[in-house]
Parts: C-alpha cells; structure tokens; sequence
C-alpha cells in the first residue's frame, strides 16, 4: 500500500512538471514539486534537472530536516528545499507544495502591483488572498524566512522579484492553484495596460468569502 502511494506520488510530481513546465512556469530547471509521503518524509523534486524530462524514480525522498532518505546517490534535493520544509512543518493538512516561476506574477511584484486585493471572484475562491513576500535571495535560508509568516493563513504566496509557491491537499490542487495565480496575474497586467482595474466592493467580496466557507476551498465552478 505505501509503496503504491509512493509510485503514484512520484507519477504526479513529474506530470506536474510537465504541465507547469509546457507553461512556461518553469524555465531552465527553475520551481520545485514536493509531495508529503508519510508523517516525516516527502517526496522532492532533485536539483538542477530540468522538469521536461524528469522521470519518476529521479525524484528523492528526504525527512523534514532534509536528509536524502532514497534516491539516486548523485543526486541533491533542490536547494529551494527549506522552503518546502518550512510549509510541511507548520501546515499537517498541506499535501503539496508547489513552487515555480509564473512570469505575470513575478512582473507585477517587480511594480509593487498586490494581488491581495480581490479583483476576480473565481481566483477569490480558489486562492483566497494572495500576499507578496519581501524581496530574498534565491537559494539561500532567506526564502524560508520570508514565507514563514505567511503559511499557517495562506495557500498561495507570492516571492517578490523570484516566483510563487502554492500548497495543496494533493500535487493536482496545488499544481492548479499555482496556474489560476498566473492567470490571474496575466488578466491583471491586460487591465493594467488598458487602464485601471477596479476591485471588487466589499459587499460583493463578504458574499465571495460566504461561499468559500460553505464549498471550501475549491472553487465551485471547477467543472466547468
Ligand atoms: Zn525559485
């Protein structure tokens, strides 16, 4: 049983990859999936293999202060590893972490640009809000510091001139999540070229938050 959780978990991360990567999120061997597979191990993404051509048994599985557990001996987690640990520690109900380089998203940190304010209803319910970091250094204990106020209250976090990480109850909803911000991102650059986008009202947002409670945190219009 925990050995077919671990194939499926493996599968998953590399078919993220590749939809993330076919969007262009993950240019290079940029952004890193991890996914929880027991109470103190996760399955990570290695470093330095670019996410077009990562197979399953390439990704390795460490415990949460990061010891390489299995995995191919030549092989290093990615060094954006804290801040995955970071988010398995605080958070028992996050599944997955995603973290990628969404080119939209990073343009409008570059101009100050929040995504906290709430501007399109179906990205309210399936992201909630979105805060942006202060600016830290790629690859350094930095990034972990400055998502660490963040987690306990949000899924989706945006890292200031770098990317974006998203935390999921599975690798698909936290690989989604990591899509809808980018689409977001992308519609809000449009509006911002063409003028001056208006939020939504506070009435019209309280009713948003109302039906995020009763659907959770999934959009109800998923399916279409
Ligand atoms: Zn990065």
């Amino acid at each position: 049983m925990e050995e077919w959780k671990e194939i499926t978990l493996r599968r998953q991360i590399v078919a993220a990859a590749r939809r993330l990567d076919a969007l262009g999120m993950l240019p290079g061997s940029a952004g890193n999936i991890s996914a929880r597979l027991g109470e103190e191990l996760i399955l990570v993404t290695p470093s330095a293999v670019p996410k077009a051509s990562l197979q399953p048994e390439e990704v390795l599985v460490t415990d949460l202060e990061g010891k390489v557990v299995r995995g191919i001996r030549s092989y290093r987690p990615t060094s954006e590893l804290p801040m995955h640990l970071e988010v398995y520690r605080q958070r028992a109900d996050a599944m997955a972490v995603v973290h990628a380089h969404p080119a939209a998203s990073v343009a409008l940190t570059l101009l100050g640009v929040s995504l906290q304010e709430p501007i399109l209803p179906e990205a309210v319910l399936m992201l909630g809000e979105v805060p942006t970091t202060h600016y830290a250094t790629p690859s350094t204990p930095e990034n972990q510091e400055a998502i660490r106020p963040w987690i306990k209250q949000h899924d989706v976090i945006l890292l200031a001139r770098h990317g974006a990480i998203a935390i999921g109850s599975t690798v698909e909803e936290a690989t989604t999540k990591m899509i809808v911000l980018e689409h977001t991102a992308q519609t809000l650059v449009w509006a911002h070229i063409l003028g001056k986008p208006t939020p939504l009202s506070q009435e019209e947002m309280e009713k948003l938050l109302q039906v995020r409670q009763t659907y959770g945190k999934t959009a109800p219009g998923d399916e279409k």
